[in-house]
């Protein structure tokens, strides 16, 4: 594969603008797109606008104006060959005489393909799977999932003391963890499609589910509050009611008949927050994508424990998780974790007693 240092650049700028745009593409693909001119100098970027609006490409090609001729476009995703609600993004690089077009994605869906097959039928120069991991980890891993596994990509986030405790004895759980991990929180909802509670929580915590900045100013752009409340527990009165942002009471009898009803309404990256009930019955099912956990320095001894029953009952069955990334937010710690298989069979590090 042959990449130039300066579209090596560019892809990954471009990656930083799909992960910019992540929550508010759905059902489209959060793509990044930069213009080089024939030098190879930037001279437009651009992400995918929410549904119904331009695509990256486009957004991108609109800033480079004539800059585009004879350059390269370098784009997280391969550029659509199909007229859905815009025109082919494959058609827009044609038409502004772009020379090369550079991808990190090919299309995986029939629907969508054969974008590089077009452009190549045109003469330009196309290159797939520049920093294909990277893009497909980053912002593109959501729609992925949906066009793979038919579902919502799940990120589990909790928050924890050391001793894994989200509640003390007497059920108190508000602040756990210190003004950063919490504006995190926020920030993470943001990316996110819809935020999903159990009804044990709204009933417990009453928490809103919403998205504010640091000065607790409520964003233009709310994810969908989902409540997951089989038996009605759920009064009328509770904060995820109100009318901050849209809100979906569900019925469902399991993670998977919640996350199709989500799929359904365009979800594809849902945040579950909690409790420990609901994180349990998605991480047994094989459900979590990406785990979020935030730990404060403190212990309680007692108290609810961060997840439930996951029917594991020897240490060769445990549930391993990855970790991504560790970050300290003020007082607090955040470890990003994907889940591994479960291990089966690995010795413990005491040689295994
Ligand atoms: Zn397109």
């Amino acid at each position: 594969m042959t990449v130039t240092p300066v579209e090596s650049q560019a892809m990954a700028r471009a990656r930083a603008l799909g992960e910019s745009v992540l929550g508010t593409t759905s059902p489209n693909p959060a793509v990044g797109a930069v213009i080089l001119d024939a030098d190879g100098t930037p001279v437009g970027e651009g992400a995918t606008a929410p549904p119904g609006g331009p695509h990256a490409e486009v957004a991108a090609l609109a800033q480079a104006g004539e800059g585009a001729r004879g350059g390269s476009a370098v784009v997280t995703l391969e550029p659509c060959a199909h007229t859905g609600r815009t025109g082919p993004c494959a058609d827009a690089l044609i038409a502004a005489g772009v020379a090369r077009v550079v991808v990190a994605v090919p299309e995986p869906s029939e629907l969508a393909g054969g974008g590089a097959e077009r452009l190549r039928a045109a003469g330009i120069d196309v290159e797939l799977g520049v920093q294909r991991a990277e893009a497909e980890a980053g912002a593109l891993a959501a729609w992925l999932t949906g066009v793979r596994k038919h579902r919502p990509f799940v990120v589990w986030k909790v928050a924890a003391t050391l001793d894994g405790r989200v509640a003390a004895a007497d059920g108190s759980s508000r602040w756990i963890t210190g003004e950063l991990a919490r504006a995190a929180v926020h920030r993470l909802r943001a990316t996110c499609d819809a935020v999903v509670v159990g009804s044990g929580t709204a009933l417990t915590d009453d928490p809103q589910l919403t998205v504010r900045d640091t000065d607790g100013r409520i964003f233009g752009r709310q994810p969908l509050r989902v409540v997951v409340d089989r038996r009605g527990r759920l009064p009328a009165t509770a904060r995820v009611l109100d009318d901050a942002a849209p809100t979906h009471v569900s019925r469902a009898s399991g993670p998977r008949e919640l996350l199709a009803e989500l799929f359904d309404r365009d979800v594809r990256r849902v945040l579950v927050e909690g409790g420990p009930t609901l994180a349990a019955a998605f991480l047994r099912n094989g459900l979590v994508d990406e785990a979020v956990v935030h730990l404060a320095p403190t212990l309680l001894g007692a108290g609810p424990s961060l997840v439930g029953d996951l029917g594991i009952s020897t240490i060769t069955d445990a549930l391993s998780l990855a970790v991504v990334d560790v970050t300290r937010l003020g007082g607090d710690v955040q470890l990003r974790l994907r889940p591994t298989r479960h291990t089966g069979g690995r010795e413990s590090a005491d040689g295994g007693s």
